[in-house]
């Protein structure tokens, strides 16, 4: 390229990231992925570094965010609040480390605090003896917006400061200053938890608002209101990282900084550990990106700061990032794609599914092509257009799912959904039940479409788990109207198969013999199979075990079921409309009539007896496990797994986007564990650690106070 012809570029380079940093910072609405945008800014710096002749002062590389808006007063940041260097893998950790060992000397002894990177916002607040007397965006990291009163209305942010005592000390140890600051400013992100904000956009939508693209949009969003009334009215928490300026005491360290505002009375994250080691480090960060999906709040990578300030200072700071912290980041979650269709899917209770068939995109190392838009209400509040541009959302094992549309970059061509008014399978009119969001198709017992779902479903692992059919074949078997349910699953003969594509005679033989060996699965799996609403497998082993016949089962009463520990009302009301079904009935006796199993209790594989007595209940996506493994894991174990959270559980096991049974555990105070807690709980009492350990590793340092108890824990 050509000198000017490079200028130009980097010229519209930066104003393509400019016109970014505007949406993105004052508007709190951008209309591209965080990926889109650093890619721009990767290869504005790759130039600037190549040609530093080229480089600006102005240039957005070397300065962070945007300038304050004129909504708020500006303040005037008595240090410059910084943004933070990239790694994207450990390699660039490494590059990192080294360069540090290169500035310090390589015989330096270095401590590193691994902070969670909170995705928010960053704001500064100055307290005065003890007062809070100002709140500040970073705004361009020299001045921000003041945004006092909005801050005022955070429940979580003290405003005044609570005073040490020297039980403090006690409880640290590590050496704080035992009194209050004369001034001291501390820096930390405002953010919105996963939950609060789906359910702030589900308000925003029903009301006819506009949503946020993500949580830290809406953070930003809703702190940054001209009305501190609306900021109050929305569900913010904030966390405390940093010191600026100080006057009155002194700090030397990043962990002790920590203590120092957790004595202070500001929330600390717990998650964070300070190592000697940089293995440690490094490690930690990847058990912290597999931890990743059971955090309640978005975070998008972890901070590594060195912990003395002597050597931060020695470090000191390169264009906008100090050389003495790095953010490790994480693979991103959301994109931005084009959404090319909407199709319909009918489900095996008729419940019809929009689905977004997308343009391929890349999240967390899996190309999407398909994504979930919940229900017809979802698409309509939302105003999801087909050719729109649309915030995608991939976390854990969760189906990803659309998010909303980037009206801005909307064209005029794009479609809006009709919503069919037919089942597309079996042309029946849909149904709405009073209350319900979904759509359903009432042809129960006819309907092609949920009669393949059913089959699917029967034959899946958690269930019958007969190995040769999937939705391909069960497909097939119900077009050439081989099965009208799926106990027909065992008439089936050699002869009704030789015809059909793909079925050669040995392939007959096995799908037959898999088909005979499912009729000796234990009672619960086929409890799982009949597709009972809410019976899951955790609840088909409870009842399985309670009356141990499929028989005492269809006599149960609503009562009766209700009386088990775990089956709760809604979950009995289902299994006796199930069993009132004549269709269903019928199903019943025609696998009775093919010997299917109807007896027996769940077998269970004894390990220990360590959890005899403790109650479990399970919520969210476990990384590793499938619930039906967690369950297993904890029977083995003794423990008993119930649907419901009450007084009485012991413990919840939560995995990514856990429902509100989370919330209830933490409001009864009850221990949350989540899938190497419940691994540690079992795996340190196999240890014969039983005393010490069978309680979670922060409890038994804990009094009353988690992150104290962490922190301390840690040291
Ligand atoms: P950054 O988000 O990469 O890192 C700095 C920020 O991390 C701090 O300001 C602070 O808010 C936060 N943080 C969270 N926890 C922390 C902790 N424990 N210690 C210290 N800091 C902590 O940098 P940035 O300059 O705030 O923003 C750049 C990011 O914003 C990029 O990832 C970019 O993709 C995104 N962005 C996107 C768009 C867009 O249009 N999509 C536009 C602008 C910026």
């Amino acid at each position: 390229m050509e000198i000017t012809d490079l200028a130009q570029h980097i010229a519209f380079l930066r104003d393509q990231i400019r016109e970014h940093d505007y949406r993105y910072y004052v508007l709190d609405d951008p209309i591209v992925s965080d990926a889109e945008y650093d890619a721009l800014m990767g290869e504005l710096r790759n130039l600037e570094a190549l040609h530093p002749e080229l480089v600006t002062l102005d240039s957005p590389t070397q300065r962070v965010g945007i300038a304050p808006s004129d909504h708020f007063a500006k303040v005037q940041h008595p240090q410059p609040m910084l943004s933070l260097g990239n790694a994207f893998d450990e390699g660039e950790l490494n590059v990192w480390r080294e360069r540090v060992l290169t500035l310090l000397g390589a015989q330096a002894q270095i401590a590193y605090v691994v902070e969670p990177k909170i995705d928010g916002l960053a704001i500064a607040l100055t307290y005065e003896y003890g007062r809070f007397v100002r709140g500040a965006t970073r705004g361009d990291g020299e001045t921000g917006e003041d945004v006092t009163a909005n801050l005022r209305t955070v429940k979580e942010l003290p405003l005044t400061l609570r005073i040490p005592s020297s039980d403090d000390q006690v409880n640290t140890f590590i050496d704080v200053p035992m009194q209050l600051p004369d001034s001291i400013e501390v820096r930390g992100e405002i953010y919105m938890r996963s939950a609060d904000f789906e359910a702030l956009n589900k308000r925003l939508a029903a009301s006819g608002e506009k949503i946020f693209a993500n949580a830290r949009n809406a953070a930003a969003g809703s702190l940054r209101q001209k009305d501190p009334m609306i900021t109050n009215d929305r569900p913010l928490r904030f966390f405390a990282y940093a010191v600026g300026l100080l006057n009155g005491v002194s700090l030397d360290a990043q962990w002790q900084t920590l203590h120092y505002l957790r004595i202070l009375g500001f929330p600390v994250n717990r998650d964070a550990r300070c190592f000697t080691d940089f293995a440690e480090v490094v490690t930690y960060c990847r058990e912290w990106m597999a931890q990743r999906e059971t955090l309640q709040y978005e975070a998008d990578g972890v901070v590594i700061k060195i912990d003395a300030f002597a050597q931060q200072n020695e470090l000191g700071v390169v264009g906008r990032d100090p050389r003495w912290a790095i953010a490790f980041k994480f693979p991103a979650r959301e994109a931005i794609t084009r959404l090319l269709n909407i199709s319909v899917n009918v489900g095996r209770t008729g419940v019809i599914t929009p689905a977004a068939e997308l343009e391929p995109i890349n999240l967390s190392g899996v190309t999407v092509r398909n994504a979930s838009l919940h229900n017809a209400d979802y698409i309509a509040e939302r105003d999801i257009r087909i050719g729109d541009y649309v915030t995608v959302k991939r976390a854990g094992d969760v189906i990803p799912y659309v998010i909303g549309p980037v009206v801005v970059r909307r064209s005029g061509d794009e479609q809006p959904f009709q919503f069919p008014a037919q089942c597309p399978a079996c042309g029946t009119p849909l149904e709405r039940v009073e209350g319900e969001a979904a759509w359903r198709c009432p042809n129960f017992g006819i309907c092609p479409a949920q009669l393949v779902r059913r089959v699917e479903h029967f034959v899946s692992r958690i269930a019958l788990d007969i190995v040769g059919i999937g939705e391909k074949q069960a497909d097939l078997f119900v077009s050439k109207g081989l099965i009208n349910d799926v106990a027909d699953l065992y008439t089936l003969q050699a002869e009704d198969l030789a015809d059909m594509e793909g079925f050669g005679p040995k392939r007959i033989a096995n799908l037959l013999d898999a088909i005979e060996q499912s009729k000796q699965r234990p009672l619960d799996r086929l409890l799982v199979g009949l597709g009972i609403r809410y019976v899951g497998s955790v609840a088909a082993a409870t009842l399985a075990g309670v009356f141990e016949s499929l028989d005492r089962l269809l006599e149960a009463s609503q009562a009766e079921l209700e009386n088990i520990d775990g089956i709760g009302q809604v979950v009995a009301a289902s299994i006796v409309d199930y069993f009132q079904h004549h269709e269903n009935r019928v199903i019943i006796e025609k696998l009775r009539a093919a010997g299917v199993n109807f007896s027996g209790a769940p077998f269970v594989e004894r390990h220990s007896a360590i959890l005899d007595g403790k109650t479990f209940v399970l919520t969210g996506t476990l990384p590793n496990m499938t619930r039906e493994q967690a369950a297993a894991l904890i029977k083995a174990h003794g423990g008993k797994v119930t649907e419901s959270v009450t007084k009485k559980t012991g413990y919840v096991v939560a995995g990514a986007n856990p429902g509100s049974k989370l919330a209830k555990a933490q409001s009864l105070g009850i221990t949350i564990l989540d899938e190497l807690g419940l691994q540690e709980l079992v795996g340190a009492v196999e240890n014969g650690e039983q005393g010490a350990t069978a309680e979670p590793a922060d409890s038994a340092a804990n009094d009353g106070d988690d992150d104290i108890g962490q922190l301390r824990f840690n040291l």
